[in-house]
């Protein structure tokens, strides 16, 4: 099982600035944060990414999510947020222990003003979209397989 930094934090090696704990959930906030109260979600089990994650930790962070947003946005007064969870190199994680993004979103800052002198180099979450297509006959092949493993 992996050792990561998140585990040493989670065991109190390591400081943070914890906002909450119970048995199976620590919740941190972020040392690079992309915004005010950029704020990681950890469940305590030392699996990798989500798909390697019990149901049990899953449930539980499951339940605190809704929760640790709420005083997020109620405390940095954000008029949205998003969550990000990155799974794998490939897909940008960089700590190989799952964990959850609450990114606040802050319309009147910067970060999210278009034309602002600062929007490409200030921090910020800026996320690029470019939708495929999928046609009936695709969709019907990929469901089936995956369902078959549901
Ligand atoms: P990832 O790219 O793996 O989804 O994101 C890892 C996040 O963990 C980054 O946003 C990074 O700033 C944060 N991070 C890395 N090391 C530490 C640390 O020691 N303490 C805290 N609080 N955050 C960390």
């Amino acid at each position: 099982m992996t050792d990561s930094i998140f585990s040493k934090i989670i065991r109190g090696e390591i400081s943070s600035h914890k906002v909450y704990e119970d048995d199976f959930v620590i919740a941190i906030l972020d040392i690079a944060p992309l915004s005010e109260g950029h704020t990681l979600v950890i469940p305590k089990e030392p699996a990798e990414t989500i798909d390697q994650l019990s149901d049990d930790h899953a449930a539980a962070v499951g339940r605190v999510l809704p929760r640790i947003a709420r005083a997020i946005m109620k405390v940095t007064g954000a008029t949205a947020y998003n969550l990000l969870q990155n799974n794998g190199q490939d897909a940008g994680q960089v700590v190989p222990h799952v964990h959850f993004h609450i990114i606040p979103r802050f319309p009147d800052r910067n970060e999210a003003i278009e034309g602002a002198p600062d929007k490409e180099n200030g921090p910020g979450l800026r996320v690029t979209w470019k939708p495929g297509t999928l046609t009936p006959e695709e969709a019907l092949e990929l469901g089936k397989h995956i369902k078959r493993l549901l």
